[in-house]
């Protein structure tokens, strides 16, 4: 199982939000039979955890069922990424049906928590599930990736003055001032995208590809009814940056909108 504990000792492991007592990796290990010497270790990973599936009323059938239709499967999950999960099971066993039989030790991981934080990842790493390679069988534009993208998670208070909705004028409408930094968010993200990258990785990213989602999580009032002005909103963002974008870039590109919206909320939205 995932310990938050262990985890928290590790400098890769990211912030832990969900319940994992009931989160497990699990791996399994091919020891050679006559291991070589020098002989180099590998590791075949895939995750198990999903994003969410939004409303369910929105999908043909539920996304859990695993529907297969015309020789394809579809459900939350079935492409990213349990099909690279199993078609990692699937390689290894083809190359030993064709007679090849490796000499270094192979683990294969089944790993939660890659869409937020790659926890069970590290965690795997952590219990000395270690290797001198590793490949992982994500479904991304069906090419080889060399280097992946770095992101941050922050979360943004904006805080406003309650009132009747009858005399909103006298209040603060934290949804409001959420509006604008959303807004400053989206600018920063174009900036952010201004910013070549070389090709010393994959080529993947020369692209823009920085991106940046936010989202109202909780605006909470005195009352939580359309009648009150609201005094609290949160955001939270998830950015991501391409590998070779440096900080001292980013915070240049990044001061003004930022500096604009979360130091002066007051000043613009009187
Ligand atoms: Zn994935």
């Amino acid at each position: 199982m995932l310990d938050a504990a262990e985890l928290a000792t590790h400098p890769a492991a990211g912030a832990v939000t969900v319940d994992y007592s009931n989160t497990p990796v699990v791996v399994g290990t091919y020891e050679p039979s006559a291991p070589a010497d020098g002989a180099r270790s590998l590791i075949l990973n895939g995750h198990v955890d999903v994003v969410p599936e939004g409303r369910e009323d929105t999908w043909t059938t539920s996304p859990w069922d695993g529907r297969i239709e015309d020789g394809w499967m579809y459900g939350r999950g079935a492409g990213d990424m349990k099909a690279g999960l199993v078609a990692n099971l699937f390689a290894f066993k083809a190359l030993r049906a064709a007679g090849l039989e490796p000499t270094g030790r192979v683990h294969l991981q089944s790993v939660p928590e890659e869409e937020c934080t790659g926890n069970g990842t590290v965690a795997a790493m952590q219990r000395g599930y270690t290797a001198y390679a590793v490949l992982i069988s994500e479904p991304i534009a069906e090419t080889l990736v060399r280097a992946n993208l770095g992101l941050i998670w922050f979360d943004v208070d904006v805080t406003g003055t309650a009132a009747h909705a009858h005399e909103m004028s006298k209040g603060f409408n934290a949804l409001d001032a959420a509006y604008s930094l959303i807004g400053d968010l989206r600018e920063l993200e174009e900036r952010w995208n201004q910013i070549t990258v070389g090709d010393r990785t994959s080529g993947t990213w020369n692209t823009p590809s920085t991106s940046m989602s936010a989202y109202c999580r909780r605006a909470s009032g005195r009352h939580r009814c359309p009648t009150a002005v609201r005094s609290r909103c949160e955001c939270r963002s998830r950015r991501r940056w391409a590998p070779l974008r440096r900080g001292k870039k980013l915070k240049n590109a990044s001061s003004v909108p930022v500096a604009r919206t979360l130091w002066s909320p007051a000043a613009r939205c009187p």
